[in-house]
């Protein structure tokens, strides 16, 4: 293993999957959900699948699929983008990502970060010859309210090399939504240091209780100096097929394409249509999504606690965060992880994996447990974690 990815072994989201197999486990580790997506959108893939669409698509994605995604963009965002220039369609979000750390980065250029992290963002940084520089978010003190990042910390970690400023909201695994407020911080240190924002927005419809997804790039004078990621994933149920996608300006848009060109050329012939349908899907199934995974949320809530977990309950995406503490006083929240297969039959995420060594501390007692599972399934997660009582 190069230099470079020293240190990033296997994820820890194919290692707790296997564990799960192995034991026989229920998988509340890796966020994906195990019902289907939309049959509009299915419809569309399986009509696809033996017709030209099983060829190379064009090399930024099919027109069909560029404009649905910036009609999407317009629709909730109340942006607008070129779907020739300012479009890109990428192999997941994650593509998108590694791709904009390879076009903008020179070795050494520091990209500021929240964590808890997604563990793709360092390795992405790391390859591109990239350093991170993380700015530690605080969970809520007593379990409720949102987890809180210092400003004066954000600021002290934007240095003359700083390159890139990258915010996931809503957030994996904290389930945080950025406010207006903790954005236009943002948006006001990359416009004094001239600094480009990336912004994973995956989870975007997937918001509860009235909490409202604001994407950086609608802040005033920050469209030119944003890079917006998405995905189909989460949205339509469909996290094996890796479509996603770039919006920002076009020089921007064009670097990454550049990256792009040389990593996958291109991707998911078939499935691109059928993202483009369900991108065109009237607002209610937006709506329903998310009040659909609100329901999956309060039953597992309900479980954790009722199994004497601490829940911190999310305002948005497919995780719940619990405090092992009470069951575990050592509060080894790797050790709970390893040890629940035994203990209740399922398996979660330790959040420690996604803190850098310097701050891992801060998630040690933290474990990440999924809702986007089918009510069986969450019953009968429900029913094990029972055993912890
Ligand atoms: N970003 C975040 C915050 C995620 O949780 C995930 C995992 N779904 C991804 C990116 C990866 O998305 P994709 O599967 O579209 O590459
Ligand atoms: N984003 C999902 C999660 O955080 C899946 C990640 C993955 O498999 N790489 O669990």
């Amino acid at each position: 293993l190069s230099s470079r990815l020293r240190g990033f072994g296997t994820t820890v989201f194919a290692e707790m999957s296997a564990l799960a197999l192995a034991t026989g486990s229920v998988n509340l580790g890796q966020g994906f959900p195990d019902y289907p997506g939309p049959r509009e959108v299915l419809d569309v893939a399986r009509g696809a699948i033996g017709t030209s669409a099983d060829q190379y698509p064009p090399g930024p994605g099919i027109p069909e699929l560029r404009a649905a995604i910036a009609g999407h963009q317009q629709r909730f965002s109340g942006l607008t983008y070129d779907p020739d220039t300012e479009v890109l369609v990428t192999a997941g979000a994650t593509e998108a990502l590694a791709a904009t750390m390879l076009a903008l980065l020179e070795p050494g250029d520091e990209v500021v970060l929240f964590e808890p992290v997604y563990d793709s963002y360092s390795a992405s940084v790391a390859m591109a010859g990239g350093v991170v520089r993380a700015v530690p978010l605080h969970p809520p003190v007593d379990g409720t309210g949102p987890w809180t990042f210092d400003e004066a910390r954000l600021r002290a970690a934007v240095t003359p090399r700083t390159r890139l400023l990258l915010v996931n909201t809503p957030h994996n695994p904290t389930g945080k939504v950025f406010t207006s407020e903790e954005l236009a911080l943002l948006a006001d240190l990359a416009k004094q240091h001239d600094l480009t924002v990336l912004t994973d927005e995956v989870y975007e419809h997937l918001v509860f209780d009235g909490a409202r997804h604001v994407s950086p790039a609608g802040l005033p004078g920050m469209r030119e100096r944003t890079l917006v990621v998405s995905s189909a994933g989460k949205t339509f149920n469909v996290t094996g097929w890796k479509v996603g996608w770039i919006c920002g300006p076009a020089p921007l848009v064009a670097a990454v394409r550049t990256a792009k060109q040389f990593l996958t050329y291109v991707n998911a012939g078939p499935f691109q249509p059928a993202v483009a349908a369900g991108l065109r899907l009237p607002d209610a199934y937006f709506a329903a999504a998310a009040g659909d995974l609100q329901r999956r949320r309060d039953v597992l809530v309900a479980g954790l606690a009722g199994a004497g977990l601490p829940v911190i309950s999310p305002e948005a995406t497919y995780f719940a965060t619990v405090d092992v503490r009470p069951v575990r006083p050592d509060g080894d929240g790797l050790a709970f992880c390893r040890a629940l297969p035994d203990l209740a039959g399922v398996v979660a995420i330790p959040t420690v994996v996604f803190y850098t060594p310097e701050h891992a501390d801060l998630g040690r007692h933290l474990v990440r447990f999924a809702f986007c599972k089918s009510d069986a399934l969450l019953a009968d997660a429900v029913e094990r974690l029972r055993r912890l009582g």
